[in-house]
């Protein structure tokens, strides 16, 4: 038996229209929260009144009467609005943010050429060797999907400069004012300095102060790369997703700016090369 698609679309009546809305709405709210875990009362309100509504609707289609529940239909519909624009207030900085995401992400992609971002790794792979050799501490975030949030970028100095190597070393020179927190890296520009990060709030090893906290904290919901220089010991690190990686040299390092850039001529070869070094580190300590 052949579906009749062109006769549902023909009975589709405004109310249909209506509860597909709300159900997208509904999606979106679930996105949300699943991003950013919280205002749990505020979902559970929404999950309530739509699991209603539908029922309502539900109910009224198997009694085959147009004008069934419509009284029931109406305080539904309308507990779900209510509730969407209350969804709508209390998650209004998290919906900002992901549209900010959304287009720092496309400014990127239209800005930046491989060559320039090519450019830019050796800049912060110079500065980065300049800072560690004098005990200047550092802490770079590549922020190429435009996760960090304008809460972020406005605890800091907006500055929207093209990068360069003396200008990440003249930021991070003890006693200047923007020496204190983090760069925001996007592209080719250094978008802002002086940035407060969120400290992780994990067990990490006592060696470790704020400043790797704050580098392994900011990787935690985001997908950027947190370069940290040590002031105490000059070591670079970097974190992704939380997890920190100690000891890096310049090619390890450049390795790791080109993947978070998106320019690693062979993305696949710099795993691999990673892999056999996690092997070989692996085998030296059973040796
Ligand atoms: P280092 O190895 O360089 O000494 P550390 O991990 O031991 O680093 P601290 O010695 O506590 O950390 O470093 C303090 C510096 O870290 C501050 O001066 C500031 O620049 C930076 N910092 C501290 N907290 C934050 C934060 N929340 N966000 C961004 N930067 C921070
Ligand atoms: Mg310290």
């Amino acid at each position: 038996m052949q579906y009749d698609f062109i006769g549902f679309f023909k009975n589709l009546n405004a109310y249909a229209a209506i509860d597909f809305i709300l159900l997208l709405a509904v999606v979106a709210v679930i996105i949300c929260f699943f991003i950013y875990k919280r205002n749990v009362k505020v979902l559970f309100l929404l999950l309530g009144a739509a699991v209603l509504d539908i029922a309502v609707n539900v109910g009224a289609n198997a009694l085959a009467d147009s004008h069934a529940l419509q009284i029931a239909k109406y305080i539904t519909h309308f507990v779900v609005i209510f509730n969407i624009v209350a969804a709508c207030v209390v998650y209004q900085s998290d919906l900002k943010n992901i549209f900010q995401k959304v287009s720092a992400a496309r400014n990127i992609e239209l800005h930046n050429s491989s060559d320039e971002l090519r450019a830019s790794t050796l800049e912060i792979l110079t500065a980065c060797q300049d800072m560690a050799k004098q005990d200047v501490g550092a802490i770079i975030i590549i922020d190429s999907k435009g996760d960090i949030n304008d809460t972020i970028l406005d605890s800091g100095t907006r500055l929207d400069a093209v990068l360069s190597a003396p200008l990440l070393e003249s930021i991070f020179i003890t006693k200047g004012p923007l020496h204190d927190g983090a760069v925001i890296v996007r592209g080719n520009r250094i978008i802002a300095a002086g940035c407060f990060l969120t400290l992780t709030q994990r067990n990490v090893n006592k060696e470790m102060g704020t400043r790797h906290r704050a580098a392994i904290g900011v990787t935690e919901d985001t997908d950027v790369l947190s370069i940290v220089v040590s002031e105490e010991t000059g070591i670079i690190s970097v974190v992704k997703h939380g997890e920190i990686k100690r000891y890096m040299t310049m090619d390890k390092l450049n390795d790791e700016i080109e993947m978070a850039y998106g320019i690693s001529a062979n993305v696949k070869a710099v795993i691999g090369r990673q892999q056999t070094n996690k092997k070989k580190h692996k085998n030296r300590r059973f040796l």
